[in-house]
């Protein structure tokens, strides 16, 4: 029998000490238990500015190795040994990816490149006079709705929001929709408002399931309808870019790498509230926390990898957390590793990919796949099966792929029901989820809600469909990983 290896059972801040005093096995223990977040939040970072491949990241995450430990493992020193070793890691591993991509860009690339007339036509048309007026009437609005909206436009859910501002969700979602109603008022002669403030409520993620399904059925029947949202979409695009892209000044009151960790891990007191006054008026800490909860995301399914080589685990942690750039080219190192699940990982890296182009449409000759098996699908592979078929619109080769032994697993049931309420069976995916709304998982609950709120005869439409599946597929990725 092997003796477990020296800091294995320790505590992080055992490790701290460790590392702090200079011993080699906390250090590696160290690496052992955060490295992959490290390495994934450096992917996804570098992702975000348009550098998706997997050559940079690995080489990012070795300079931040020696950076943690220089002049006697100052930085861990500076950290003590209270702080989370692993949020402070994840703003670390965020800030290196950024400082990586403004050294080696240059300065004249940093900056947007010069529109071209016809962008400068096109935006005045689809977006810039809009978003000026919305910018304009936003700043307007109080800092605690603006730092709101700056979460909201870095793609945070309204819970993870309250979460980082101290507050719930029922007063984020009356906040948000008097913002809708605002941006509404500017935006809209008074005969449209209605309208307006249904979609800017929708944009703004404060409008109910009834809500949204009728409006997405809406954009289906009424090509109006549908380029009115587009509209409001791009406008909502730019308003995002004019608030994001300008360069946030750093002032002496700023959060530094340990508070911004201990912010997000949930520091209390007087300092929580000196903090959150901070980052409700800065646009660069919400920027900061904002990140560092997004990063967070990948942390379940870090560890449903964990037996897993760490090229997989990058690649299912990016494809379930909507980066599947860095996702398919980590699925690729896997898969020349020869890593076991990396075929799979990478059809699901794909099928993220799929989803995020033009809601999943996919070219005729691709769609086949499903259909052309003349045998059924072993219970191992049908969920995967069945999630790209739904993909490619083929609803009956998903439905079919689906026994009643696959469906009794939560991935399979929602699985199942999302193909029947696609048209393969509208009463019968009625029925199911009629029985689905009372049950417990708040996931199937939600596509339940979504079946039931649908008018009868009427297919689930498509961007909901869609948005659904993006849900399901950090399960469907976990359950990838954790089969024997
Ligand atoms: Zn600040």
């Amino acid at each position: 029998m092997s003796l477990p290896t020296p800091y294995s059972r320790a505590t992080d801040a055992a490790l701290i000490e460790g590392c702090i005093s200079g011993d080699r096995d906390a250090l590696e223990v160290l690496w052992q238990r955060h490295g992959r977040l490290v390495l994934t939040t450096i992917a996804r970072t570098l992702d975000v500015h348009g550098r998706g491949d997997a050559r940079e990241a690995p080489i990012v995450y070795e300079r931040l190795q020696k950076k943690v430990v220089k002049n006697g493992a100052s930085p861990l020193r500076r950290l003590g040994h209270e702080a989370s070793l692993r949020h402070w890691l994840t703003v670390l591993a965020h800030e290196a990816a950024s400082t990586h991509v403004e050294d080696e860009t240059p300065a004249v690339h940093l900056m947007s490149p010069a529109p071209t007339p016809a962008e400068i036509l096109l935006d005045d048309l689809v977006g810039l006079e809009p978003a000026r007026d919305v910018t304009q009437a936003l700043r307007k609005l109080s800092p605690q709705i603006m730092a709101i909206l700056r979460f909201e436009l870095r793609g945070l859910t309204p819970r993870e929001i309250a979460g980082a501002l101290g507050t719930t969700e029922e007063i984020l979602a009356g906040h948000l929709d008097r913002t809708a109603q605002r941006v509404a008022e500017i935006s809209a002669e008074p005969t449209d408002r209605g309208l307006a403030s249904r979609l800017w409520r929708s944009l703004l993620g404060c409008a109910d399931v009834s809500e949204r399904v009728a409006l997405a059925l809406l954009s289906e029947d009424d090509p109006a309808v549908a380029a009115r949202r587009e509209h409001a979409r791009r406008t909502w695009a730019a308003v995002r870019e004019r608030a994001l892209s300008v360069p946030q000044p750093h002032s002496v009151t700023c959060l530094d790498d340990v508070s911004l960790a201990s912010f997000v891990a949930g520091m209390r007191g007087a300092d929580r509230a000196r903090a959150e006054g901070h980052v409700t008026t800065c646009g660069r800490c919400a920027d900061a926390v904002a990140s560092v909860v997004l990063h967070l995301r990948v942390v379940p399914t870090l560890r449903a990898a964990e037996a897993h080589a760490e090229s997989l685990a990058v690649a299912a942690a990016c494809a379930a957390t909507d980066h599947p750039r860095p996702a398919v080219a980590f699925a690729e190192r896997a898969e020349r590793e020869g890593q076991p699940r990396a075929d799979e990982v990478h059809r699901l890296a794909m099928a993220r990919r799929r989803l995020a182009t033009s809601l999943g449409e996919l070219p005729r000759q691709e769609s086949s796949r499903v259909v052309a098996r003349a045998d059924l699908p072993t219970d191992d592979e049908a969920p995967l099966l069945a999630f790209e078929a739904l993909i490619t619109g083929n609803v009956s080769a998903a439905a079919q792929a689906l026994d009643d032994h696959v469906a009794k697993r939560l991935v399979g049931a929602r699985l199942r029901l999302l193909a029947l309420a696609s048209g393969h069976d509208l009463e019968e995916a009625r029925r199911l989820s009629e029985q689905a709304i009372t049950g417990k998982d708040p996931d199937l609950r939600l596509d339940a809600e979504m079946v039931l709120a649908l008018p009868a005869e009427r297919a689930l439409p498509r961007e909901l469909l869609v948005e659904r599946m993006v849900d399901l597929l950090p399960s469907l990725i976990r359950l990838t990983l954790s089969r024997p």
